[in-house]
């Protein structure tokens, strides 16, 4: 049992007592995921001491302006780009321009605040720029696009599909919208909230990003993203920590001095607004109001002294070094840089002899024109000027692939070497070969795709049968219900007849018990029938499902015995008499044990094909005469057929 500390319960009732029914998004779901991750991960949380020091007096570098790196992700769905959640560079470069105001004090706007605030504004000297340099010393825009689902609903979970190294960057990570149970068109952490293994940076709802676009020049929108980096910066709300328009606000503190204390504004902009006292600052930048505009000296210094400390690493990111690492220093220039080329092919990077595979080039283009040159050896065609060339292999075996970009500013080429494969006529693995994926036998390979953090599929000496060998997969350490793919070889079912007989089955055993009550897992297992191109599913079990044990649950590390195996069969009739089946196994889950899988076979009615072939047309293996003979004179001759049929034949010369 955890200890429940005072500071823990206030946490809890924070989170119960959230009111917002705005028409508008919940501008910041800051505090919101702050006090869940503080709940679930960190309850000894303690609030790290980031001294508050006149930045202007005793910082570090208080004589220029500090500079940040800002890299931004853009999680689309398949939008072209400019096109929703998957925005322009335009919308980007303006949202960068917007900041770059805000953190300067010469936004425009800024003309609007009241007098009473006018002595109070704050001029942060901050100037971001986007990164030119990318993690691995590459050039780039300081933009990535990458295709995931996660960009709808989304939470944490996006920062492992990329994410930089936020010691030196600020990771903007744009999606098409927020996890509904967060609710809100923006979040981040203050520094010192998450642990040090966790990634930092703010994610954002595309129509929230910049004035252009899919976002619009509101107040509410332009200054969305200031507010965020607010946060990232170490402000709190103007009224603290918690919920908005609560009226026990006022007895909160965001810890700064020259914002008066208030229980906050939404949506709205009454400029005489007071609510605990005194004229609230609802222009304030941290406040929800629909016209803010300003940071007030007291944030700028408590910013400045965040940006000091070490806390989260905030005083590495305007660091000389990492202005140079991360090409943002005054100085740099990337005139010539080369493009930093690089491609794939659709998952499961599986290529069939005979079957067309797609080259996706994936080179991060900063000019504007690009020439490609792709060379495919052993394929048809051999070459290729296209971004994206579809070729076709005849023959199996192993074969270069090489790309080469070039651009205004450089050329740059890479080779990958590709295993053509042949197509197994049939399916029985008992996982008793060690190398497992991997087969001496190339037709017999398997294959994994997982995410790299967890550990997957992988072979165990646990079999169903007096044999050795299984293959098994568990969740306890898993995170977003990432999905681990296992994938059979390439199959060759142009023998398994079209449903005449018994219908075609993949059959296996299994053995699953279940960790404890929070345990979710689900497998699913699919086909395809074009060599990995597109997927049907065709069965998947939950949870109890799959439970093949009987009695209570069974803890961190289960191992079978033999009587807790089921087989299991699935009907993949519609992939009999196709050639290019690869057969695909997929398990995500949470808080789980040990799932088993073993003997995956085949069941169907098995025509042979070449045999019935020669049965519909008999041909002939001999000629002889009446004594045998291959060669005489006699004209009666007797035709020997393979099937062992004969006819007899007068040769009149
Ligand atoms: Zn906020």
């Amino acid at each position: 049992m955890i200890m429940v500390s005072s500071f823990v319960y206030v946490f809890m009732y924070l989170i119960f007592s959230f009111p917002f029914m705005g028409q508008d998004l919940n501008l910041c779901g800051t505090d919101f995921v702050m006090q869940k991750y503080i709940n679930q991960y960190r309850p000894d949380y303690v609030k790290p001491i980031i001294p508050i020091n006149n930045a202007r007096l005793n910082s570090q570098d208080n004589s220029s302006t500090k500079i940040i790196p800002i890299v931004f992700h853009i999680i689309h769905n398949g939008h072209t780009i400019g096109e929703e959640e998957n925005i322009s560079v335009e919308q980007i470069e303006d949202a960068m321009r917007l900041i770059n105001e805000d953190f300067n004090a010469i936004n425009p706007d800024l003309d609007n605040v009241v007098s009473e605030f006018m002595n109070s504004v704050g001029d942060a000297d901050i100037e971001f720029r986007l990164a030119k340099l990318d993690p691995e010393g590459n050039c780039t825009d300081g933009i990535t696009r990458t295709f995931s689902e996660m960009t709808n609903e989304a939470n944490d979970c996006v920062k492992n599909v990329i994410s930089w190294d936020d010691t030196k960057y600020i990771n903007i990570w744009v999606v098409e919208d927020i996890d509904a149970e967060i609710g809100a068109a923006a979040y981040t952490y203050l520094p010192g909230t998450l642990w040090d293994n966790e990634i930092e940076g703010i994610i954002a709802n595309h129509e929230y990003i910049g004035s252009i676009g899919t976002s619009s020049n509101t107040p509410y929108k332009r200054h969305t993203l200031s507010h965020e980096i607010g946060h990232f910066f170490n402000l709190s709300h103007t009224w603290g920590y918690g919920s908005n328009g609560d009226e026990a606000n006022c007895g909160n503190d965001d810890n700064v001095s020259d914002t008066p204390n208030t229980i906050g504004a939404y949506s709205t902009c009454n400029l005489s607004q007071e609510t605990c006292g005194s004229l609230d600052n609802i222009q304030n930048f941290m406040d929800y109001s629909s016209c803010t505009c300003m940071f007030t000296s007291g944030q700028v210094n408590r910013m400045q002294s965040c940006l000091n400390s070490s806390v989260s690493y905030r005083n590495n990111l305007w660091s000389n070094n990492n202005l140079w690492e991360t090409g943002t220093h005054p100085d740099y220039s990337n005139d010539t840089c080369d493009p930093n080329v690089d491609f794939f092919i659709s998952s499961p990077n599986r290529i069939c002899a005979l079957s067309s595979i797609q080259f996706i080039d994936n080179t991060p283009i900063l000019s504007s024109s690009a020439e490609y040159a792709w060379s495919f050896e052993g394929a048809e065609p051999s070459f290729s000027s296209d971004k994206n060339p579809v070729v076709t292999y005849s023959e199996p075996g192993q074969y270069d692939v090489i790309l080469s970009v070039t651009t205004d500013s450089g050329t740059n080429n890479i080779t990958k070497t590709y295993t053509v494969y042949n197509s197994s006529m049939n399916l029985s693995e008992s996982f008793e070969n060690t190398a497992f994926p991997f087969n001496p036998d190339p037709s017999l390979c398997w294959s994994i795709k997982s995410p790299e953090s967890e550990t997957s599929w992988a072979r165990t000496p646990i079999s169903s049968t007096s044999t050795t060998g299984s293959v098994r997969i568990r969740s306890r350490f898993f995170d977003c219900y990432q999905k681990h793919y296992l994938y059979t070889p390439n199959l060759d079912l142009t023998n398994f007849g079209l449903g005449v007989g018994e219908p075609l089955k993949i059959w296996f055993d299994l053995a699953y018990g279940k960790r404890n009550n929070e345990t979710d897992d689900e497998l699913v297992v699919s086909y395809s029938k074009d060599c990995g191109k597109t997927w049907q599913v065709r069965a998947s079990w939950d949870t109890d499902e799959l439970i093949t044990t009987i009695g209570n649950n069974v803890g961190n590390n289960f191992m079978p015995n033999n009587s807790e195996w089921e087989e299991k069969s699935v009907n993949i009739q519609a992939a009999a008499d196709q050639n290019d089946v690869i057969i695909r196994f997929e398990f995500s889950g949470d808080r789980g044990s040990y799932l088993y899988i073993d003997n995956v076979r085949l069941t169907g009615e098995w025509i042979n094909i070449g045999d019935s072939d020669m049965l519909k047309e008999p041909y002939i293996v001999n000629t002889v005469d009446l004594l045998g003979r291959e060669t005489s004179n006699s004209k009666l001759k007797i035709e020997i057929y393979n099937d062992g049929s004969v006819n007899k034949v007068y040769k009149i010369n």
